[in-house]
């Protein structure tokens, strides 16, 4: 099976990838997290990169589509994959056509006035990845999971939400209808608990 999410910084996708990638045995596939892991080895791709998400910018889309295109080769792959993050632009999108069919694309719906306290008050775990939010775990500092040192990623600053959510309306937003045009759109609500979400997509998806 091939999917996608989608859905604006913050919606949940990332959370939701993990738990369906497991339940349905495919690769999760993060661009974010690969843009992460090449700043930390300090790679040519990781310093191109880091100059866009710094500031809360798309990286440019032939940079992008190329780490997706060679990810999808891999073996692992064959089985299907779940795309988090990818595509975010209307050109991503036309370039993964090219190479591959997508059958389901999840668009998990926040309504945006909600998404800055969600990003703001994220905490990430710096070994596992999970995300917390303060809300829920108020001033602990390690991971439940792996006891990983929780972290506030650079770019969940509010400045930089600001934009990324700007340009998620004007860049991102458009492939709900590219999608629901092509008969693959699947919506769901996000604005609920995280079992919620995941139980109404997994239903969705069969
Ligand atoms: P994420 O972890 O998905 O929130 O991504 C973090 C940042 O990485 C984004 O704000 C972008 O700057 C960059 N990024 C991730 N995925 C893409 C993509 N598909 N196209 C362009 N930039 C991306």
């Amino acid at each position: 099976m091939n999917v996608i999410l989608l859905g604006a910084p913050g919606a949940g996708k990332g959370t939701q990838a993990v738990k369906l990638a497991e339940k349905y045995k495919i690769p999760h596939i993060s661009t974010g997290d690969i843009f992460r892991a090449n700043i930390k080895g300090q790679t040519p791709i990781g310093i191109v990169a880091k100059s866009y998400i710094d500031k809360g910018q798309l990286v440019p889309d032939e940079v992008t589509v190329q780490i997706v295109k060679d990810r999808l080769e891999d073996d692992d792959c064959k089985v299907g994959y779940l795309l988090d993050g990818f595509p975010r632009t209307v050109a991503q999108a036309e370039a993964l056509e090219k190479v591959s069919k997508v059958d389901a694309v999840v668009n998990i719906d926040v309504p945006l006035e909600k998404l800055l306290r969600r990003i703001t008050g994220r905490r990430v775990c710096s070994k596992c990845g999970i995300s917390y939010h303060i809300d829920f775990i108020g001033d602990v500092k390690k991971c439940s999971e792996c006891d990983g040192e929780l972290i506030q990623r650079a770019d969940d600053n509010e400045d930089t939400v600001k934009q990324r959510l700007d340009v998620y309306v004007k860049q991102t937003a458009p492939l709900i209808e590219f999608y629901k045009s092509r008969g693959v759109l699947i919506n769901v609500d996000g604005d609920k608990s995280v079992d919620e979400v995941f139980e109404s997509i997994s239903e969705k998806l069969g």
